[in-house]
């Protein structure tokens, strides 16, 4: 059998493959990073990255590059229930702010963070089958836009390459906790929007939107309605769209001020977990867990992936422990870590009326500073869903 070229070749180079080439390549392992993308570039994704991920970020010496492309810090989430707001700040003390990079900004410094780091970069390249051999991966084949078709071979393949994975697919990567599309959002960018580092979201019936500031003085509208009134709707985007936010005239008339400066985006996508690993393969972000976008919950959980992944398949690469154990942690903290937040995630996109219970809590919660900024956090992945509705939190936010 040829020997490896590489320690690990990643598919895939935005928020969980840069980050898992830049730091195998930091611990010293050959890595090759490819996408059949060239950078920078946008992709289907709004971008609120939440104080959890920037803690990523900051860790890794890249949360002041993003900061310095002028993109707005984020100090306040506000949710509007209609009855109630509850108004609180997302952060902690030592991470206050979200923010919200473009993706052509933020994926750029990821990778070029990357390519500093010393691993390869192939841009413009796609891969077009994994190579296994005894039931093992052992490389990939792929081509660079307009060449040749090439081999390259490595001890680990990663697929970072989002959520239709091919490393998931070639391997028949074992799928649970699923569940369909619930709803379906579309977006747009708007200038003459100032939201004054706020992020602010209204819900009325079976329909959410949002806004929030991002780079180039612009912000970002988004908003959804349940999946089965996708193919209705959008027959007429901007027409569901502006009848949305009329639900909140004083919110629907701040938008008609500015001017809306690109087309329409929007994406429906379902929710489930994919075992991995296996022999010669490991998955990382969307390509290993995928949730509705409504909490934004996919970069930074992307970037936690990277992090926990990069450290499993070094204990593995160099000789300290074996894939299918180190993995295998990997697996139950990732699943442990999220499945909380990924109930709540499907719970909110189902975009059914609030429960009299749930109404009862947010009754409790809003107007209290303490109980509203442990609220803003579990929204943001600040705080675990397990702990803020435990019994003996929720018991405090009645007493007052
Ligand atoms: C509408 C929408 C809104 C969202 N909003 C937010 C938000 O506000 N905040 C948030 O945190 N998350 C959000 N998300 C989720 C977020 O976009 C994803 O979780 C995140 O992009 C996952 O990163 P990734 O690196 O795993 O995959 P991706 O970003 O999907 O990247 C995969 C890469 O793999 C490459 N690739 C795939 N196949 C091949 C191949 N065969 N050969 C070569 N390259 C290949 C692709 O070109 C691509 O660049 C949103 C998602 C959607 C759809």
């Amino acid at each position: 059998m040829p020997a490896s070229q590489y320690d690990a070749i990643v598919i895939g180079a935005r928020c969980a493959g840069s980050p898992i080439a830049m730091l195998l390549a930091r611990q010293g392992h050959k890595v090759l990073l490819v996408d059949k993308a060239t950078f920078p570039s946008d992709t289907i994704s709004t971008h609120l990255i939440h104080p959890t991920g920037m803690s990523h970020l900051r860790q890794w010496g890249l949360a002041e590059r993003v900061i310095a492309t002028n993109c707005p810090p984020i100090h306040t989430y506000a949710f509007d229930f209609g009855p109630v707001t509850i108004t609180g700040s997302p952060g902690t003390k030592d991470e206050p702010y979200s923010y919200a990079p473009r993706r052509t900004v933020l994926d750029k410094i990821l990778v070029d963070a990357a390519a500093e780091a010393g691993a390869e970069i192939r841009e413009a390249f796609t891969v077009e089958e994994i190579l296994v051999e005894d039931g093992t991966v052992v490389g990939i084949r792929g081509h660079q836009r307009g060449g040749e078709t090439v081999t390259e071979r490595a001890r680990i393949v990663i697929g970072a390459d989002g959520r239709h994975s091919m490393v998931a697919r070639t391997m028949k990567a074992e799928q649970y906790n699923e569940r369909p599309e619930l709803e379906s959002s579309y977006y747009t960018y708007y200038s003459g929007v100032p939201m004054n580092g706020r992020f602010e979201t209204y819900i009325r019936g079976p329909r959410a939107f949002a806004a929030w500031s991002t780079n180039d003085d612009l912000t970002l509208v988004v908003g959804g309605w349940p999946y089965r009134e996708f193919e209705e709707n959008k027959k007429d985007v901007e027409g569901n769209f502006m009848k949305m936010l009329d639900l909140v005239p004083e919110f629907a008339k701040r938008i008609r001020a500015g001017k809306r400066e690109e087309r329409w985006y929007g994406a429906a996508v379902p929710n489930f977990f994919r075992k991995p690993f296996g022999p010669g393969w490991a998955l990382a972000g969307d390509a290993g867990y995928n949730k509705d976008f409504i909490t934004a919950m996919g970069i930074s959980d992307a970037f936690s992936d990277a992090d926990r992944g990069a450290s499993a398949i070094h204990s593995w690469l160099e000789g300290s422990r074996q894939l299918d154990d180190s993995m295998g942690e990997y697996q139950k903290t990732r699943d442990a870590h999220v499945m909380p937040t990924f109930e709540l995630t499907c719970q909110i996109a189902a975009l059914e009326p609030p429960s009299a219970e749930f109404q009862q809590l947010l009754g409790a919660v809003a107007g209290k500073e303490g109980p509203m900024n442990q609220f803003a956090q579990m929204m943001a992945g600040v705080k675990s869903p397990a702990e803020f509705f435990a019994p003996e939190n929720v018991e405090k936010f009645f007493q007052g």
